[in-house]
């Protein structure tokens, strides 16, 4: 999806499609747009601003208050030294008067940047740096992911999985394809990357597809212009404890409407806030756009320009005729992709949250526009969870829990198609391990949406970065098919069979091409397009003066000018026709997964450490569920013994068997270090050997252990890590076993 921009971790570039062409039809022109538009209200809808609440405002309040009584008393003082009548006494007590003040300016303050640590703290008591840095080092350390080329000091925004990473990643994308291709009976397909320049040329990729980007003028350094208006705009108000609340209340609100500035705009507040090359300090160009897409030529000669697919939809769209055939002719029918998509992003950070190569799924539901009901919308009816409507955004309130059937049948929520698909993802993400209380669906406003979407909600996760949208669910409507039924001349429509024909009355618009020729030569096509392509208000109109007058005006696009239409150019009458189908195209819903920035914050929220036995240091756990876990078990023999390793290998043999990954670890190493490796893995179950007819298994996170036969333990690990039975399920089923020398 492309046509609509998202706050926060959002795509500039969708805004700027919507202020160019909704709001700003002279995009030259320098007009401020949303800015002025927007409630004071919506200044404090995003996370970031969130976290400035009015504690943090009222102690910078006193601050300045503080600070410009010092200032003034200082003043005083200086006053008094010079003016030799002042006595030593008064002097003194002058002097201690300043003392007080400038101790009260520096005890506010403290408590100021006491207020904001813990606003940007993630609640554990460490800041969301700290606690960032030390999920990103583990994640590094032991290869989830590790930036690509290294050895070539890498290339930004470009990523590796290693082994555990790879394996989380296809765990997800194999729940992803249970959860929704299985259950839906979607049309599973595989596009290529390379796509030619026509199709993202229909899709307005090519035309529109743009972030605003300024260059350090010295360097050439490039970076995104919002960005360095965001960054500016957080740290004044995370860090300046001398800022005026006036100007705190100017960068909220320039953080809230930052995806709506022009690239005259971004650059004006720019140049205002003195802003410059974050690494040279060297004046910026104005900000200019760029286009996303990385350009190639398909083919030796270099004539056919193509480019790297920014998002797998557009693969679906246009081979929607077949694929609706395929479906027998009947809607509705999802059709789904999973695969790598391409953006050249200006200046990416946030590891694996903006690259320029990431795993897009996607599905693309087709649906009767007339029809939006889902028939399994009962089966997430009842769900409750965290809904951020655009009335709460609007009135600068939180997002709150509500349940799904009401959101719908209220119409919070535009569609129950579009709800299902909201409560699956929600189901979806929630299975995975995302913390529900740190998961909201948040709808577009108004002014973030295409013309042509119905409605609009992102599933937003929150880590160390904010707020983050991970998944798109929209209703673009017919917008898609319309596009490519235009460009490639396809009409990529469906049908409805009437069960009886129907009499309808039809417009016909009939251009008499000869007469047309003989008045306008070469022009008469053009202008025949144009009659044909009249409403049919326009037309009646015309049909009425026409009978009048003879002839009339005609404004033609396509020819930039006005032409004279006689009465004998064209007829125009209605008919009454019988009709035996409906034809129409089709409503899309969308919901677009970014796979890697679901990784990202479920690193984030399973991860937590906790101390050694010894109490020596802390450990590192990922906390993951057996469904995404990169390795489900290990088995450990408890110490060096030949008659262990063999019932060790034996028990790996029967997991292989079983399809169960693992990991066997023979080494003499302690079991205590083993398990804490494992844990940092997040490897959910360990079992050990320490007899050879039954061994022990033990839970990551409770380290509560079970005995259970050697025969029995590859079920048994079947079971729990298949999901048929929890751990509480199976930890009555067994003898308990006191960790004595395991732990
Ligand atoms: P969009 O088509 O821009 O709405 O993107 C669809 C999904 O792709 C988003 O919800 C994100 O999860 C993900 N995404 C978009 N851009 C990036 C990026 N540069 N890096 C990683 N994921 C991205």
């Amino acid at each position: 999806m492309f046509l609509y921009f998202r706050p926060y971790l959002s795509c500039h570039r969708h805004r700027l499609l919507l202020s160019t062409f909704l709001r700003n039809p002279n995009p030259k022109s320098s007009k401020p747009l949303l800015p002025c538009l927007l409630p004071h209200s919506i200044r404090r809808l995003s996370g970031q601003i969130a976290a400035m609440d009015a504690t943090v405002d009222s102690l910078r309040r006193a601050v300045s208050e503080k600070q410009a009584a010092a200032e003034k008393q200082g003043e005083i003082v200086r006053a008094m030294k010079a003016d030799s009548g002042a006595s030593k006494l008064e002097i003194d007590a002058a002097v201690e008067g300043l003392k007080g003040l400038k101790a009260e300016v520096s005890a506010l303050s403290a408590e100021l940047q006491a207020k904001l640590a813990v606003d940007g703290s993630n609640g554990g008591g460490l800041s969301r740096e700290a606690f960032r840095e030390k999920v990103v080092n583990t994640l590094e350390r032991r290869l989830f992911y590790i930036p690509s080329f290294k050895i070539y000091r890498g290339v930004a925004g470009l990523y590796d999985y290693g082994p555990p990473g790879c394996a989380i990643k296809s765990n997800v994308l194999a729940f992803w394809r249970q959860h929704f291709v299985l259950e839906e009976n979607m049309l599973e397909v595989d596009c290529p990357c390379v796509t030619p320049e026509v199709v993202l040329k229909a899709s307005g990729h090519v035309d529109k597809f743009t972030d605003l980007m300024v260059k350090d003028e010295k360097t050439g350094t490039c970076y995104r212009a919002d960005h360095l208006l965001k960054d500016y705009c957080k740290e004044k108000l995370e860090k300046d404890l001398t800022l005026p609340v006036e100007k705190a209340e100017e960068l909220k609100h320039v953080l809230a409407v930052l995806d709506d500035l022009s690239a005259e705009e971004l650059g004006a507040k720019l140049k205002e806030y003195g802003i410059t090359a974050p690494d040279t300090k060297n004046p910026l160009s104005d900000p200019y756009p760029f286009n996303l897409m990385f350009s190639t030529s398909i083919g030796p000669s270099g004539l056919s320009p193509g480019y790297m697919r920014p998002e797998t939809a557009q693969g679906i769209f246009v081979n929607f005729k077949d694929l609706y055939y395929y479906n027998g002719n009947k809607l509705p029918f999802a059709a789904a992709q999973i695969g790598q998509a391409f953006r050249n992003e200006i200046s990416p950070r946030q590891g694996l949250l903006r690259v320029r190569e990431f795993t897009l799924a996607e599905i693309e539901h087709f649906v009767d526009p007339n029809n939006k009901l889902h028939t399994k919308f009962k089966d997430v009816a009842d769900l409750e969870f965290l809904m951020f409507p655009r009335e709460e955004q609007m009135s600068g309130k939180s997002s709150r829990k509500l349940r799904l059937s009401d959101a719908v049948s209220k119409g919070t929520i535009n569609n129950e198609t579009l709800g299902y698909f909201i409560g699956r993802t929600y189901l979806f993400l929630t299975s995975l391990g995302i913390n529900k209380d740190r998961l909201r669906f948040r709808q577009h406003l108004p002014n973030e949406m295409a013309h042509y979407a119905a409605d609009c909600w992102d599933a937003e996760i929150e880590c160390s970065y904010g707020w983050i949208e991970c998944v798109g669910i929209a209703d673009r409507s017919a917008y898609d098919l319309h596009a490519h039924t235009e460009k490639s001349g396809v009409p990529l429509v469906a049908q409805e069979k009437y069960p009886e024909p129907r009499e309808v009355e039809k417009l016909i618009i009939a251009p008499a091409k000869k007469e047309l020729g003989i008045a306008f030569k070469a022009e008469q096509k053009k202008i025949a397009e144009a009659l044909e392509a009249m409403t049919e208000k326009e037309a009646m109109e015309m049909k009425a003066n026409l009978e009048s007058a003879g002839e009339v005006e005609f404004h033609v696009c396509t020819l930039g000018k006005a032409v004279k239409i006689s009465k004998k150019m064209v007829s125009i009458s209605k008919e009454i026709k019988k009709e035996h189908q409906r034809v129409f195209t089709p409503s899309v819903i969308e919901p677009s997964f970014g796979i890697g920035r679901i990784i990202y914050c479920l690193f984030e929220h399973s991860f937590y450490t906790r101390p050694s036995k010894a109490g020596d240091e802390q450990l590192n756990v990922f906390s993951f569920p057996p469904l995404v876990a990169p390795i489900k078990c290990t088995v450990f023999p408890l110490i060096q013994n030949q008659l262990y390793d063999e019932v060790a290998k034996q028990i790996s043999k029967s997991l292989t068997a079983a399809g169960i990954s693992h990991k066997i670890d023979i080494t003499g190493t302690s079991i205590g270090k083993r398990y804490a490796r494992t844990d940092e893995l997040g490897v959910p179950f360990a079992i050990t050997v320490d007899s050879t007819t039954s061994v022990t298994i033990r839970e990551r996170d409770s380290k509560d252990q079970i005995r259970v036969s050697v025969e029995e333990v590859s079920s048994v690990m079947k079971e729990v890590t298949d999901g048929q039975s929890t751990w509480a399920d199976i930890l009555w089923r067994y003898p308990t076993h006191s960790s004595g020398p395991a732990e």
